[in-house]
């Protein structure tokens, strides 16, 4: 079960560079995340302890899970993942004792990088509905905050979690000691649009006449993970017409086809 819902990477491969348009959330994952792990005696020496928990918020798509892949190459910390909405449906009456696993794997695999995507999926505000699950949720989020609150010698192991519905959140969670420091990560600007066109046709076969300022102008609204699926299609368009050099066209068109999508089913507007 555990390594069905666990994902343990030794050498995430995502470093700053390849994340547009979020500077200020990278400078703030490396005061909270990285000069924790990298120069722990710092905060000794100033007497303070670090963040425990840091939680990351806003739109799919946004490099959430980049930024916490980021942090973990940085500082050669094993990055381990595991998705709320696994913990608590898929292996119906397991969740608290897969939290106590992870936390576990983090230790035995220090220096960590624990990131727990979709935490809204066992932290989210009581609702009414008194069905059994409920109680399951409960649990699995208790387990987590005990191994949150029992965790001193935190040294060496960093806790991200990160969600799309902030509004949903059980406050519980965002008490000092546990998920203290929020992040926002919104959708990128038109400058960082741009840079993330950039940062996604690095290794594509542009034509000079692309011009990535349109672009980002013209792709308003998208998300980093809608940037990089344009780019995709863009070379599908190229190759669907025998050519190995991608136009602005291509581009414009795979825009149109990403919205038309996105229109169609808003579940895969990601
Ligand atoms: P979710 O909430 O859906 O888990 P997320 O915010 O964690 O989303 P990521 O998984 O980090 O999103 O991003 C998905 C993909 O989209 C990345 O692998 C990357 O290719 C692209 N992407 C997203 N945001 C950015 C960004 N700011 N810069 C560059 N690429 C990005």
């Amino acid at each position: 079960v555990r390594a069905r819902v666990m994902q343990v990477d030794h050498s995430p491969n995502v470093t700053y560079e390849d994340i547009g348009g979020l500077e200020e959330q990278m400078q703030e994952i490396r005061e909270t995340v990285e000069m924790p792990l990298d120069r722990p005696e710092m905060f000794a020496e100033v007497g303070i302890d670090p963040p425990s928990g840091v939680l990351l918020y806003g739109p799919p798509g946004t490099g959430k899970t980049m930024l916490a892949k980021a942090v973990a190459n940085q500082t050669d910390a094993t990055f381990i993942k595991m998705a709320g909405s696994e913990l608590v449906h898929k292996f119906i009456g397991e969740g608290a004792k897969l939290v106590r696993d992870l936390f576990e794997v983090a230790r035995e695999n220090e220096p960590a990088v624990l990131f727990i995507d979709e935490i809204d999926a066992i932290a989210s505000k009581r609702t009414d509905s008194k069905t059994s699950g409920d109680a399951e949720v409960q649990r699995t989020m208790m387990q987590l905050l005990a191994e949150m609150d029992g965790f001193d010698e935190r040294g060496e192991i960093r806790i991200i979690a990160a969600t799309n519905r902030f509004d949903m959140l059980d406050p519980a969670i965002l008490r000092p000691g546990r998920f203290d420091r929020l992040i926002e990560v919104p959708k990128p600007n038109e400058e960082g649009r741009e840079i993330i066109f950039q940062i996604h046709t690095r290794n594509m076969n542009v034509d000079d006449d692309v011009d990535f300022a349109e672009l980002a102008a013209l792709a308003d609204e998208a998300s980093g993970a809608e940037i990089k699926a344009i780019c995709t299609e863009a070379g599908m368009f190229a190759i669907r017409d025998d050519r190995t050099e991608i136009y602005m066209q291509d581009f414009v068109n795979a825009w149109d086809k990403i919205q038309a999508e996105s229109d169609e089913d808003p579940d895969t507007s990601r």
